[in-house]
């Protein structure tokens, strides 16, 4: 167990992968004063699983967003790097090809030696010391000058109320439980979707190629929106706008204002209109209040109405609880260590994404101070932007 460290990043994903890679090459700090607390042993562990358990083929995301450094090294990478044969984007604004992104990951992962940095395991909680901070993992104490808290929702699925009785069955399953698996699905009979985002329209696009009934269950029609939150909130307008509202439940309400939560761009949207036209997906606005699981498979039933939907398995595309990531630990360090929050639980921190001295945060600890993105890739570039000034 290596202690003693200049910096500890708790949470390895996009968030804690991006600034390990930041703070090696740009603020230099050596190797072996660095290190990720992860439980997962490779690199974005969460962001591929809950990617690929979609069925997507781009991401959302430009061809800027990615782990490098260089902004335009993935561009590169596939033009005339190692990855000019499985390139893949899509125009406008060169979206990425999913495998084609694992690679620039793995790529950069090896090249910069990042999968070193990490030790698997998790922290149980965060104290102060005479350094700086001490974290418990399984393992014993890691202590630390400055600590990133890059904990992203990943491990917070949203399910529905009336879902959560049947947690613990096969036949109800979330698209992000790390034991959700796509092919299963395949030839088990009709397939309930609910939820009627991104990840819902790719599920169904996906299983209905292969030969599945499927049908989306959505409290509303498809919202089509090319990015999760428009452009403007990468650029300095919308931000310093952002920046001037002092009162952290304007910034919350602008943030919830500017992500188009529940959307899809404009070729997932294609794609799904043809198979709703094919009769292969069907699409129904309703809002489910209760469920059973039976023998011959699960019933759903609407508000107000006695004959169920049913369905030999439904999948819930529900994505992740939006309170403040970090449960019972970051809980317990908010109280122990006197943490400021707004009125939404979130941090509220400095300029420099200091909670406390030597505590920053990234990802969606971060967005009241950076904004809508603060979650996204770009969010990760942005938090590390600001975490150069103190390394
Ligand atoms: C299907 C999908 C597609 C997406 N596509 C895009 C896209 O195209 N472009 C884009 O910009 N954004 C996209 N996003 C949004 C966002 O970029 C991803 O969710 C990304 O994974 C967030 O990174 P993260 O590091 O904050 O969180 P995560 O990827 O969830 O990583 C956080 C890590 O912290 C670990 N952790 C949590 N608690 C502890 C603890 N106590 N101790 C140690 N480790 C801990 C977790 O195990 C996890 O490995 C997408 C999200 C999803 C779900």
């Amino acid at each position: 167990m290596q202690t003693d460290l200049d910096w500890l990043i708790v949470g390895g994903g996009v968030h804690g992968t991006y600034l390990s890679n930041m703070l090696l090459q740009r603020a230099q700090i050596p190797r072996e004063r660095l290190r990720v607390l992860d439980p997962n042993d490779m690199p974005l562990a969460s962001f591929f699983q809950c990617a690929e358990a979609t069925g997507m083929r781009y991401l959302r995301s430009p061809v800027v967003h990615h782990l490098e450094l260089d902004p335009y090294a993935l561009r590169r990478f596939g033009r005339s790097g190692p990855g000019r044969k499985t390139a893949r984007f899509y125009y406008p604004y060169e979206r990425p090809g999913l495998a084609f992104f694992r690679q620039h990951v793995e790529f950069v992962v090896a090249k910069h030696r990042l999968a070193e940095l990490r030790i698997r395991s998790r922290a149980q909680s965060i104290r102060r010391c005479p350094l700086g901070y001490a974290v418990e993992t399984e393992y014993g104490q890691l202590t630390t000058r400055k600590l990133v808290l890059a904990l992203g929702l990943g491990e917070q699925l949203c399910r529905p109320e009336w879902a959560k009785p049947l947690a613990g069955s096969p036949s109800v399953q979330h698209l992000f439980d790390p034991a959700f698996s796509r092919s299963s699905l395949i030839g088990v009979g009709k397939v309930l979707i609910v939820g009627g985002g991104i990840s819902a329209a790719q599920l169904a696009c996906s299983l209905s190629s292969q030969g599945s009934e499927v049908q989306i269950l959505a409290r509303h029609q498809p919202r089509v929106f090319r990015f999760d939150s428009e452009p403007e909130w990468l650029g300095p307008r919308a931000m310093e706008r952002f920046g001037q509202a002092s009162d952290p439940s304007l910034r919350r309400a602008m943030i919830r204002e500017a992500r188009h939560r529940g959307s899809m761009p404009g070729e997932v949207a294609t794609a799904l209109r043809a198979e709703l036209r094919l009769g292969r997906v069907q699409w129904l606005e309703t809002e489910i209040v209760r469920s059973s699981v039976g023998p011959d498979g699960v019933s759903l039933w609407r508000e107000g109405t006695t004959v169920p939907i049913l369905g030999q398995r439904v999948v819930l595309a529900t994505g992740f609880e939006l309170h403040r990531p970090g449960g019972k630990m970051l809980d317990e360090a908010v109280d122990s260590l006197g943490l400021a929050c707004g009125s939404c639980g979130y941090p509220l921190v400095s300029r420099r994404l200091e909670w406390a001295p030597g505590l920053f945060v990234s990802g969606p600890l971060s967005e009241l101070e950076l904004g809508p993105t603060a979650r996204n890739i770009a969010g990760a570039r942005s938090a590390g932007e600001r975490l150069l000034a103190v390394a």
